[in-house]
């Protein structure tokens, strides 16, 4: 992976990211009439001019409309991408691809979208077995009443590995492609997302007080530097380092943090200003915000993600963007826990990377990204009052290339364009609800779901044909999950 390599050009922003022989106009439609005639006389020339043999590709994705989310936004009717082991060769027109490529494998997209893998910026993947355990309660009892003891009595290696084989089940099922996660046992959760095929940022958790995989600070530390060790080259997780939040850490163990992520060259994940009792508690113990105080301690390093970001001052706005720092919208989370509204027009007025996340599923309660994009695209209209605040294109990047952005993984994943990885969905448009179809970006922030996406292409490779989980094995996990279902229930007495 590039984080580890010394000429990572850390977001690099979206310049020169233009795929080379199209046209630049922003959203080209091209008509499906136009292919005919242009593939005919494609023909006409390779024949006429007696062109090389086309290049044989490992899949051929065809026949869709192409969302590219590239710079210039393109949208190719009948267009096609060409894939070649983990990488994307080309993006064209179905005719162009057809011309120069001949692949082992070809999914035919029936005139549905292509697009990048949703990238989904910020989840604890295991709480998925705590889903709807406790819901419409205030954040303290919710926490101290339910999640703390059943964390407590309930997490253990096995816990963590059904967790995230039923996360990572759900995420392939609804289209996500790469996700950012903060919790325990975290070597447990990459080996199993590994296994399922995805791509993942997986950030093992440091926190002051005793937790299931340590019982010091310094003990999760130690675990961490294992972790990295064993994850270091691995082509789908780069590991990572969550530090809990401010609130959770004494500034010594926050100042190690910072020190292990720059010695090892690995992001660093925490909770930011997530609530309003984040932000008493900095002011009381360290007269600042909390973006303030952790900037005072030299916490902020360009490789960081803020989960959340929902108290934010200007100030605090123009620290992370000097500090080069990104943050994960909540917008589920954020209203379902009475958290607050993150800033997120003013953060990305402010050039800070904004990608979009799902947050636990405890707080959600579920891990679909489509679900995300629309509610942000309605939260922040209503909170600005303004309906022009968010629109489906900019909801869109959120999901993909900003979401890359703000994980430093711009250079490989967020577009689909010639030499990034190949990590793509193909999205079902032909449901009554999304009938009839004026603009693929509307339809997939205001009408389409995680249950349209058909296909999900990770690295290249099939993990969902046609609705079928190649990678996992959906009914035994489906099983296990309600079998410790019985013990959570247990745990909290209930
Ligand atoms: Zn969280």
């Amino acid at each position: 992976m590039q984080w580890h390599g010394n000429n990572y050009n850390w977001r690099a922003g979206e310049a020169g990211n233009r795929l080379t022989g199209e046209p630049a106009n922003p959203r080209l439609i091209q008509s499906p009439l136009m292919f005919p005639r242009a593939a005919a006389l494609l023909v006409a020339v390779v024949l006429s001019q007696g062109q090389a043999a086309p290049r044989q590709v490992s899949l051929i994705v065809t026949n869709a409309t192409v969302v590219t989310m590239d710079a210039a936004s393109r949208v190719l009717t009948a267009g096609a991408v060409a894939i070649d082991g983990r990488d994307i060769v080309a993006v064209d027109t179905a005719a162009a691809i057809a011309s120069a490529y001949r692949a082992a494998d070809t999914i035919d997209g029936g005139g549905d979208v292509v697009m990048p893998g949703l990238i989904n910026t910020h989840t604890h993947a295991p709480m998925v077995l705590y889903r709807g355990l406790a819901d419409d309660l205030a954040l303290m009892d919710w926490l101290q009443k339910y999640i703390f003891p059943a964390e407590a009595k309930t997490v253990t290696p096995e816990f963590v590995r059904a967790g995230t084989r039923l996360a990572v089940l759900e995420m392939i099922r609804s289209g996500t492609t790469t996700y950012v996660d903060m919790y325990y046992f975290e070597e447990e959760i990459a080996r199993v997302t590994r296994a399922a095929g995805m791509r993942a940022v997986l950030g093992q958790t440091i926190i002051q007080f005793p937790v299931p995989d340590a019982k010091t600070p310094e003990e999760g530390l130690a675990r961490t530097e294992r972790f990295i060790r064993e994850f270091a080259s691995d082509p789908l997780i780069v590991p990572a380092i969550a530090p809990h939040a401010m609130y959770t850490l004494d500034a010594a163990t926050l100042r190690s943090v910072r020190q292990l992520a720059d010695r090892d060259r690995v992001p660093v994940i925490i909770h930011l200003a997530e609530t309003g009792s984040e932000v008493r508690t900095a002011a009381e113990q360290h007269k600042a915000t909390p973006v303030g105080y952790l900037d005072s301690l030299g916490f902020f390093g360009p490789r960081t993600l803020g989960a959340h970001g929902v108290h934010l001052t200007p100030a605090d706005i123009d620290i992370l963007k000097k500090r080069g720092v990104g943050i994960s919208h909540n917008p589920e989370s954020n209203m379902k826990l009475a958290s607050g509204t993150a800033p997120v027009p003013a953060l990305r007025q402010a050039q800070v990377p904004v990608g979009l996340g799902t947050d636990g599923a405890a707080s959600n309660n579920d891990l679909d990204m489509f679900e995300s994009m629309r509610q942000a695209a309605l939260l922040h209209k209503l909170v600005s009052n303004d309906p022009r605040t968010l629109p489906a294109a900019d909801v869109l990047a959120m999901a993909t290339r900003e979401g890359a952005r703000a994980i430093g993984m711009d250079r490989e994943i967020g577009s689909l364009e010639p030499g990034k990885r190949a990590d793509l969905i193909l999205v079902g448009m032909s449901s009554a609800r999304q009938t009839p179809m004026y603009d693929p970006l509307s339809h997939l922030v205001y009408a389409s779901r995680g249950d349209d996406v058909r296909t999900t292409i990770v690295n290249g490779k099939v993990l969902m044909r046609e609705r079928k989980v190649l990678t996992l094995q959906e009914p035994a996990i489906l099983a296990e999950a309600r079998k410790i279902a019985g013990q959570v229930g247990k745990a909290v007495g209930r």
